[in-house]
């Protein structure tokens, strides 16, 4: 969406900041990543080539792509877990079968995060956790991390996090809570894994009978902010100008779209794909 690859470019410009101050720079080819990559690695006469993996459908068909076309010119593909603390198929329960929430995946798999830390404590500034516990799901309280788009994009992976969080002189109620947040991550992650479809399906099949309205006005209101409901609309003109909106607000407006306007949830979706600069394919659902 459109607010996505806003912060992608501002992300983009930032690395290459970053690398010029070291004396190097960041090459942007645009193009199709499954034809680029190996045509980079000819060109540079890499060896090997080296990314995190994605585990959306589309992305995993681009890096199943990459990596048949660079073995087939003789060049080593590597590809990592480090948009994830675990992959989604090890996430599930004994009896092998799917988590129910993002919390027992983290009472599960939490302390088996394996990365060591690294510098990233401009995230974890000395007070950032306080109150988390208890004012993170309060909207007002601006206690959140506002993390959702560094994840997004790779600024931070999530085992930096977790060690960053382990470490940082905090209470463990207020590191709990956030870890567990993390885990709701991997969790939605694990769905989407699960049940690739679940991108145009609902997750509950009888759903997909539901008569939802044509309301177009209704759409457009509940898009701009002018539904006539406070809540509604302050989190709606939130996402519009900042990109971003809280956790609780999510829920609300995505509720009130469905259960009240009894608008389809895939035209919700399709607004949130445009228009939220953390968006990613799994959390949304
Ligand atoms: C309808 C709806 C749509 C959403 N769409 C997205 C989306 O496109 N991208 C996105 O990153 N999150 C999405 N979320 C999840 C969540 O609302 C955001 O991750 C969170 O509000 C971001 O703010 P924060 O970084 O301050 O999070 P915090 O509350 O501080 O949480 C820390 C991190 O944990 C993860 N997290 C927290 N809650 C969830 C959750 N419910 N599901 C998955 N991960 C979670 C995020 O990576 C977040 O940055 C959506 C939630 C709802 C209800």
């Amino acid at each position: 969406g459109a607010a996505h690859d806003w912060w992608r470019d501002g992300a983009i410009r930032a690395l290459d900041a970053a690398l010029q101050e070291k004396g190097g720079r960041l090459h942007v080819l645009r193009g199709k990543a499954e034809d680029l990559v190996p045509a980079l690695a000819k060109v540079c006469k890499a060896s090997a080539v080296h990314w995190n993996r994605r585990y959306d459908p589309a992305g995993r068909a681009i890096d199943t792509a990459i990596k048949t076309q660079l073995k087939s010119h003789g060049t080593e593909a590597h590809s990592f877990p480090g948009a994830l603390l675990h992959e989604p198929w090890t996430i599930r329960t004994q009896a092998d079968k799917p988590f129910q929430t993002g919390r027992q995946v983290f009472e599960k798999h939490g302390s088996r995060a394996r990365k060591q830390p690294t510098n990233i404590s401009r995230f974890f500034a000395e007070d950032t956790l306080r109150g988390y516990s208890e004012e993170r799901d309060y909207p007002a309280a601006e206690a959140c991390s506002r993390l959702s788009p560094y994840l997004r994009f790779g600024h931070v992976t999530p085992a930096q996090l977790w060690h960053t969080a382990m470490q940082a002189d905090a209470s463990a109620q207020n590191k709990d809570k956030f870890l567990a947040e993390l885990g709701w991550r991997e969790f939605a992650w694990s769905i989407l894994f699960e049940l690739a479809d679940v991108a145009t399906r609902s997750l509950r099949p009888e759903f997909d009978e539901l008569p939802w309205r044509a309301d177009p006005k209704g759409l457009k209101a509940w898009q701009s902010g002018r539904t006539g409901y406070p809540l509604v609309d302050a989190g709606m003109r939130e996402l519009w100008h900042t990109g971003w909106m809280h956790n609780r607000i999510r829920m609300v407006v995505a509720s009130f779209l469905v259960k009240h306007l009894l608008l389809d949830w895939r035209k919700g979706e399709r607004w949130f794909a445009d228009t939220l600069v953390d968006h990613d394919p799994a959390a949304t659902r």
